[in-house]
């Protein structure tokens, strides 16, 4: 491509300009497959992706799009990927809360949507970069900027942009700002430098695959999505399975309890971005007043939150299964009103709720 700049100051300036959007990383990776994309085939052909059927979409020629950049967008030729920090700081969700009180993740406490927030910053990274080949005569080169929707595994392009390892818990890390990372990614058709992937710094710890309540993890670095509260309280519609029922404890919308106990998170700094402060209502919340919500309430209450996505009938299934796991006997009328739910599937997990507060179910056997 001609242009008065070397490909390695165009990706520098990338940066820059990614920095002066308001990301607190950025970093840039090469389109080619990796050993990790190698493996999402049989991740999906063995059913780890559970409902979350977006994962196992397809190009014309049937091909998984997730499993190679050349299926989804074979005219990329670089991958811009850019971090925000959302850490809100305390509380953490392993020791936080009365036995009244649910678990939101806190990536769900802001005050806007992440994804309008990242990508708003992304579309001013994109801009900024044509107005740079613009100044440099450049061809406007071909974009596409994604937060989640997109056809590429983020964490994997994360990791060969530099901006951190994967950890045993599946999560990105980076070693100064941990892992409460927002990722957002730009394809580009234009061939940038790429940036080398950092030191896996995991070493002998295993805090994480210890603490899953769930046993997500069948070994360190892979995730059975079918068996973790992120993907059992917002993605999974309908019945979730009794035997993870009672591991879930009171996390309502998502967990964090991998990440919590990390200890490359125990020095992270808080976020910088005023979007991404928190709403009070959503840290611990109490349980009874998630219980009796109204619809209007749930829509006014989380519009613009990630948290609705678990609908609300899906919030109240996962709030019953709260309430039996709280021990408090005072939830047990509220747990009766529930099981007289006009929704089958909330009746059905206040049933479940009720028969483990009162003590009628046997020990948990999720692990
Ligand atoms: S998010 Fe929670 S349930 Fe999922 S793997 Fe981590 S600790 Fe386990
Ligand atoms: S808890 Fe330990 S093993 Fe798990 S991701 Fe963090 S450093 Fe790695």
């Amino acid at each position: 491509m001609p242009s008065g700049l070397p490909l390695s100051v165009i990706s520098k300036n990338i940066k820059h300009l990614a920095t002066e959007a308001g990301f607190d990383l950025a970093g840039i990776a090469g389109v080619a497959d990796t050993a990790e994309h190698r493996f999402f085939p049989g991740w999906i052909a063995d059913g780890r992706a559970g409902e979350m059927k977006y994962l196992e979409a397809r190009n014309e020629t049937g091909q998984l799009k997730r499993a190679s950049l050349s299926n989804a967008a074979p005219w990329a030729r670089s991958v811009v990927v850019c971090a925000l920090n959302y850490n809100p700081g305390e509380p953490y969700s392993t020791h936080a809360g009365t036995t009244t009180q649910g678990w939101i993740s806190r990536y769900a406490w802001s005050q806007r949507d992440y994804h309008e927030v990242v990508l708003g910053k992304l579309r001013a990274l994109e801009a900024g970069l044509l107005q740079m080949c613009e100044r440099q005569k450049m061809p406007a080169p071909r974009t596409w900027c994604y937060v989640d929707t997109g056809p590429v595994i983020e964490r994997i392009f994360a990791q060969y942009a530099g901006i951190g390892w994967i950890g045993k818990n599946t999560c990105i890390l980076n070693e100064h700002l941990g892992s409460w990372l927002f990722l957002g990614v730009m394809l580009t058709s234009l061939e940038l430098t790429p940036d080398l992937p950092p030191p896996d710094r995991c070493g002998s710890c295993t805090r994480c695959l210890d603490a899953c309540p769930t046993n997500a993890f069948p070994a360190p670095y892979q995730l059975d999505a079918t068996r973790c509260i992120s993907y059992l309280t917002i993605e999974k519609r309908g019945t979730i399975p009794e035997e993870l029922r009672s591991g879930m404890g009171r996390q309502v919308f998502g967990c964090d309890i991998c990440q919590d106990v990390c200890p490359w998170n125990r020095e992270a700094p808080l976020t910088k971005a005023p979007e991404l402060q928190p709403r009070v209502a959503f840290v611990n919340p109490d349980l009874g007043w998630l219980a009796g919500l109204s619809v209007e309430e749930f829509r006014e209450i989380f519009r613009g939150s990630p948290v609705k996505r678990a609908r609300f009938n899906g919030l109240r299934r996962n709030v019953a299964l709260a309430l039996g796991n709280s021990g408090e006997e005072r939830f047990l009328p509220v747990l009766e009103e529930l099981s007289r739910d006009e929704d089958g599937m909330v009746a059905e997990h206040a049933r479940w709720a009720l028969r483990r507060l009162r003590g009628e179910l046997r020990r948990p056997s999720a692990k």
